[in-house]
């Protein structure tokens, strides 16, 4: 069954760990295929809303740093520097396939404040009629707990429901949710279909991400629950051929997918 037959509009999200090497460089070979693909399903006329990470990890690259750093002031001024980097090489890369990018950076509290809910919605919504293809981050310069969404697996959820995406793809480094963690045992079945996350699908998913990213499977499996419950058909696959996305929307059992529960 091809869940993704018919869509129109699609966010996809993609990792630090998908974007960059182990020296927190951006890896732009795979930067240029992503950005070739999504530009490829833009022109089959689907619109594309690419949530991005990679801020902080390419501002600690370009910074030269050894590591991520634990203070808050260290890691938005390598978001600072980082987001910057990241924009440059997409905007250039989107710019040969001949796609405009716009930038869209946000925090919780613009998504809580429903009268700024209504302004980013505008914009989206402007954007996409202009042919723009949004291009979104967090706003980690300016995110402190308080105001931080934390992940931008879970972000890439909330612009899918601000955009009325019909559907969400998390590109990540591992092709799927396996049915116990593969890091501890690679024969793991990798499990095709998700049609409700529950408790148990929370558990299987339980542990960290790379040093890299933020997010591991859990909060990739909260987005989708969260996706899904608001009528987003979801799917987690495997980034380091952002091919897999044209096998995916054809309709190939690729990856997890988690199909659409009701909602809008
Ligand atoms: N917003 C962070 C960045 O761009 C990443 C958050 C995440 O890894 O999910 O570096």
């Amino acid at each position: 069954m091809n869940y993704f037959a018919n869509i129109r509009r699609i966010v996809v999200k993609v990792g630090t760990s998908t974007l960059t090497h182990d020296t927190g460089k951006l890896n732009l070979r795979r930067m240029d295929h992503l950005v070739r693909v999504l530009s490829d399903v833009r022109n089959r006329g689907i619109e594309v809303i690419l949530v991005s990470s990679g801020a902080i990890g390419v501002g600690v690259g370009k910074l030269k740093l050894p590591s991520k750093p634990h203070d808050i002031g260290g890691r938005q001024a390598c978001a600072a520097v980082g987001q910057c980097e990241l924009m440059y090489i997409y905007d250039k890369f989107f710019g040969e396939y001949g796609h405009t990018t716009a930038q869209v950076l946000l925090t919780r509290d613009c998504v809580d404040d429903p009268r700024r809910l209504s302004n980013i919605r505008n914009a989206f919504d402007r954007l996409l009629d202009l042919g723009a293809l949004p291009i979104i981050n967090e706003n980690d310069t300016v995110a402190t707990e308080e105001i931080e969404f934390g992940d931008n697996d879970t972000l890439s959820a909330v612009v899918a429901r601000i955009v009325k995406a019909d559907a969400l793809v998390i590109l990540t480094d591992i092709d799927g949710l396996h049915a116990e963690n593969p890091k501890q045992n690679p024969d793991a079945p990798l499990i095709h279909v998700v049609e409700e996350v529950t408790e148990d699908t929370r558990r299987i998913a339980g542990g960290a991400g790379s040093s890299r990213g933020t997010g591991g499977m859990y909060t990739k499996i909260i987005a989708a629950g969260q996706a899904t419950r608001e009528g987003i058909t979801t799917a987690i696959i495997d980034g380091s051929t952002p091919e897999n996305l044209y096998r995916l929307l054809e309709g190939e059992e690729i990856g997890t997918v988690f199909p659409a529960r009701g909602g809008c």
